[in-house]
């Protein structure tokens, strides 16, 4: 049996026990990295959710309660990932949260917690990954932006103002160590029907009084032309490529998954 692409390869997945970045976690674990998950949840669930990924995939699991917002934890995390794995090889910068609401209505306090998950959180991580990538001279760090990280919609100015922030971090940080085996890439998804989305159907469909079905059609074709949503299983496939040998002159790419939203 070929040895799996990843194998010896340590991902840190941030915002790892739901969505996307569990998507991102399946996907490396099926290519034979050990997981260190990291987000919220009951757990007991994220307890099971170790076990189960570990003996699905025949990896080792790891996990962090690290919150996003608080850089002491996110430098805990990353030492405590030293100490019990010795470093990270892989990181994916993938914790996100939404606040939709006109900018002279936006909570101070919401655009300060979207720009700390969004944004800083990925800088700290950041980081404190590269000196352990530098000494092996190998890394891939992929930070999840989105399509609105390369195009604006009202009502986002917290989310969008991030994720065209991650998109400059990964630029500079892929242009930082560009002659290096160390590559920074962005993946930008469209709509992926995952528990941050549904917040915005269930809304739409209460405002519209209209089906959660006919509020998830009217949400995919305002944006996505294709009319169906991306998948964490698609987004997880384009993070394995990113870090296959294949992707090591992919450096510093904003790389859309979107079903045609920023082609318009
Ligand atoms: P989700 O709500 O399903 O998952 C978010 C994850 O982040 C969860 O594991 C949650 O526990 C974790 N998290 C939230 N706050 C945290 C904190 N303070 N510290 C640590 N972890 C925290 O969301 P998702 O849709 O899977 O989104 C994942 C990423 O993908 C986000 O960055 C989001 O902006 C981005 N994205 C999502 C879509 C989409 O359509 N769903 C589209 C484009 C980009």
């Amino acid at each position: 049996m070929q040895t799996p692409q990843l194998a010896g390869k340590i991902a840190l997945i941030t915002g790892s026990t739901s969505g996307i970045g569990l998507g991102m976690a399946r996907a490396l674990a099926a290519e034979g990295a050990t997981i260190i998950f990291n987000g919220f949840g009951d757990p007991t669930e994220i307890a099971e959710l170790q076990r189960a990924t570990g003996i699905e995939f025949g990896v080792r699991t790891g996990y962090s309660n690290a919150d996003m917002t608080k850089p002491a934890e996110i430098e805990k995390m990353m030492n405590d990932a030293i100490d019990q794995f010795g470093g990270v090889d892989i990181l994916v910068n993938n914790a996100g949260i939404q606040h939709v609401a006109n900018v002279e209505d936006f909570p101070p306090e919401r655009w300060d917690a979207v720009i700390a998950i969004n944004l800083t959180s990925a800088f700290h991580t950041t980081r404190l990954a590269l000196p352990a990538m530098k000494r092996k001279n190998w890394g891939r760090i992929i930070n999840i932006a989105s399509a609105h990280g390369l195009v604006g919609s009202a009502g986002k100015s917290a989310y969008v103002a991030s994720k065209h922030g991650i998109v400059g971090l990964t630029k500079v940080t892929a242009l930082e160590n560009v002659q290096t085996g160390i590559t920074c890439n962005a993946i930008c998804p469209g709509w992926v029907l995952t528990p941050l989305v549904q917040k915005q159907v269930d809304a739409r469909a209460a405002a519209n009084h209209v089906s959660i079905d006919q509020a998830k059609r009217e949400l995919l074709l305002e944006k996505q032309p294709s009319g169906e949503f991306v998948t964490p299983e698609q987004l997880g496939a384009l993070a394995v490529f990113l870090c296959s040998a294949a992707a090591s002159q992919v450096r510093g790419a904003a790389w859309n998954m979107d079903g045609g939203w920023v082609a318009q």
